[in-house]
C-alpha cells in the first residue's frame, strides 16, 4: 500500500487526525494507496505557513520564481514515466495518453508561466495636472481546486500563475486522483520552492475542500469541476467576498454539416466523444448532423466508434480505458438507463465491459452512442462526462443553433463544415466560451479560456490567469 502525506511548510505529514481512506486503482476495482482525510486543523497548519512564506516570496525577483517553475518541469521530464504511469493508475486513462497530454502539458504549463512571470504590466493616464498608473501585486495566500480527470495538467495550470506572480498556494488535488499531486510535491524542495510557498492538502472535497472555500485568510479561488460544486464554492466565497475563477462543466455540440470534410470530421467527432473515456470538459457529447448527411454520418461514425480498443490502461495500445471510480462509473450507467427510458435507441455499447485478468473487476464502460431522443430530454440536457454520446438531426443553421444552445451550459463547440461563412456565422451565434472550426480541443494556452452560462465565471490562459490571482490598484499624483 501506497500511503501519501500532506505536503505544508516545505515537509510532507501526516494528517492530525491521522485518519486516512483508500486510493483506488479504477482498472482493478482494488485500493492501492492511503490518502490522508485532511480537515480544518491542517488547513489552519498550512494558512499559518503559507502567510509565512507571503512576505519573502512577494518580493522574490520574477526571474528566481521563474528560475524554480522552469526547475520543477525539468524534474517532472526527468521522471515523466513515473508520472504517466501514477496518472494511469490513479485516473483509469490510457497510459499512452496519459505519456502524449497529460504529462507533456503539465510540463508545457510549468514552463508557459515561468516565461511569463515578470510580464504582467499596469496602465499610466494623464488628465490635466493628474498623473495616475496602475500595479498589479499578488493577492497573499490563494487556493486552487481541481478535479480528477487531468489531475495533473489541471493542478500544474492552475498552481503555476498563481506562484509566477507571488503568491502562496493552498492546492488541493481531487481525492480520486492524488498520486501526480503527491509526485510532484516530492520535487518541491529540489526545485528550490522555500517552506510554505506551495502546501498541498490532500482529503475529500467536502471537508477539506469546502473548508478551504470558507477560510478568512485565503482571498481567492480557483476552481475547476462540476457546476454544482462551483456554485457552493461561489456561494461561501460570496460571503467573504474572495475573488473567484470558475471552470465548470460542459454539454458540448458536435455540429456536422453535410459539406464538411468527411474523413476530418469523423476522426473529430470520434476524438471529441471518446477522448478520455469521454472525459473531458470540452468533450463533444451531443453530435448534431445535417439530416441530409444523417445516415452517412452513423455508417462511418459507428463502425470507428466500435473500433476503440478497450483495454488495460497500462497497456501500450490501449485507447480506452477505465472510467475514473466507481461512483463515476455507476452515475455513467445510470444515464444510459435513463437514455432508454426516454425512447433511446442503443446504436453501439451501452453496458459495463467486462475485462479478464488483471483488470476483471475494472470500471470500464464501453464507448455508446444513443439516437432518437429530443434535445429536451434529460439525456440531452444533463453533463454525463462519459463515454456515452447522443446523436440528433436538424435542418438547417437555425434549427442547429437553437439545439446547441439549449442547454444551460456553454463551455466549447465544434462547428465541422466546408462553408468559411458558415464557420464563422455559427461560431459568432453558438453560446460557447470556446468555438472550434474544423477541428476540436486545438488549445493555445495564450488565449482565454472558460465557459459562458453554467460553464464557469472568469476566463483562464496565459495572461488572464496571471491577473486573476493579482490585485489591481490605482496610484495618482498632482502635478505642483
Ligand atoms: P467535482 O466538482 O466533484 O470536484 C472538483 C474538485 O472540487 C475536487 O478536488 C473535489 O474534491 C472538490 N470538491 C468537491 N466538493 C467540494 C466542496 N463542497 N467544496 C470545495 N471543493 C469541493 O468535479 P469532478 O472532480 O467530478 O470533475 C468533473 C467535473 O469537472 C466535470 O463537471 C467537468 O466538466 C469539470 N471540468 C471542467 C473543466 C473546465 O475547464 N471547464 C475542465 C475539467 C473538468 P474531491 O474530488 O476530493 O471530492
Amino acid at each position: 500500500m501506497n500511503t501519501i502525506q500532506n505536503f505544508i511548510g516545505g515537509r510532507h505529514i501526516a494528517p492530525i487526525s491521522q485518519i486516512y481512506f483508500d486510493n483506488v486503482d479504477p482498472a482493478m476495482g482494488a485500493a492501492y494507496g492511503q490518502i490522508p482525510d485532511s480537515g480544518a486543523a491542517d488547513l489552519e497548519v498550512a494558512v499559518t505557513a503559507a502567510k509565512n512564506a507571503f512576505p519573502t516570496w512577494r518580493d522574490t525577483p520574477a526571474a528566481t520564481r521563474a528560475a524554480m517553475l522552469s526547475k520543477l518541469a525539468e524534474l517532472i521530464e526527468a521522471h515523466k514515466e513515473a508520472f504517466a504511469r501514477a496518472e494511469s493508475i490513479d485516473t483509469g486513462k490510457p497510459i499512452a495518453l496519459a505519456r502524449s497530454v497529460d504529462i507533456p502539458r503539465s510540463i508545457a504549463n510549468l514552463r508557459t508561466f515561468a516565461e511569463a512571470a515578470g510580464t504582467l504590466s499596469g496602465q499610466s493616464f494623464k488628465k490635466d495636472r493628474s498623473e495616475s498608473y496602475t500595479l498589479r501585486q499578488p493577492i497573499g495566500v490563494v487556493a486552487t481546486i481541481s478535479p480528477w480527470n487531468l489531475p495533473l495538467l489541471l493542478f500544474t495550470w492552475k498552481m503555476a500563475p498563481a506562484l509566477a506572480v507571488g503568491n502562496c498556494v493552498i492546492a488541493k488535488p481531487s481525492e480520486v486522483t492524488p498520486m501526480t499531486a503527491y509526485l510532484l510535491s516530492e520535487l518541491l524542495n529540489d526545485a528550490g520552492f522555500p517552506p510554505g510557498v506551495v502546501n498541498i492538502l490532500h482529503g475529500k472535497g467536502a471537508s477539506i475542500g469546502a473548508a478551504i472555500t470558507r477560510h478568512p485568510d485565503i482571498a481567492a479561488i480557483s476552481f475547476t469541476g462540476g457546476t454544482a460544486t462551483g456554485i457552493d464554492i461561489y456561494s461561501n466565497a460570496a460571503r467573504q467576498l474572495k475573488k473567484v475563477s470558475l471552470e465548470l462543466g460542459g454539454k458540448n455540440p458536435t455540429v456536422v454539416f453535410e459539406d464538411a470534410d468527411w474523413k476530418k470530421t469523423i476522426d473529430g467527432a470520434v476524438a471529441a466523444a471518446f477522448t478520455n473515456q469521454g472525459q473531458v470538459c470540452l468533450c463533444g457529447s451531443r453530435i448534431l448532423i445535417e439530416e441530409s448527411a444523417y445516415n452517412k454520418f452513423k455508417a462511418d461514425f459507428l463502425p470507428k466508434t466500435e473500433s476503440i480498443a478497450v483495454g488495460d490502461p497500462l497497456e501500450e495500445s490501449t485507447q480506452h480505458g477505465a472510467t475514473a471510480s466507481k461512483p463515476h462509473m455507476d452515475k455513467v450507467l445510470s444515464y444510459i438507463e435513463l437514455a432508454k427510458k426516454e425512447g433511446g435507441r442503443i446504436l453501439t455499447g451501452g453496458t459495463r465491459r467486462m475485462l479478464n485478468g488483471r483488470c476483471k473487476d475494472g470500471y470500464f464502460i464501453e464507448p455508446t452512442v444513443i439516437e432518437n431522443l429530443p434535445p429536451s430530454c434529460r439525456t440531452n440536457q444533463e453533463e454525463i462526462f462519459g463515454p456515452v454520446v447522443t446523436l440528433i438531426p436538424f435542418k438547417n443553421e437555425e434549427e442547429a443553433l437553437a439545439i446547441a444552445n439549449g442547454t444551460q451550459y456553454g463551455l466549447a463547440a465544434s462547428v465541422w463544415t466546408g462553408n468559411a461563412a458558415r464557420a464563422r456565422r455559427m461560431a459568432e451565434r453558438l453560446d460557447s466560451g470556446i468555438v472550434w472550426t474544423n477541428c476540436w480541443n486545438v488549445r493555445d494556452l495564450d488565449t482565454p479560456f472558460g465557459g459562458m452560462k453554467k460553464s464557469g465565471v472568469g476566463r483562464e490562459g496565459k495572461q488572464r490567469a496571471m491577473e486573476f490571482f493579482t490585485e489591481e490598484k490605482t496610484v495618482t499624483s498632482m502635478r505642483t
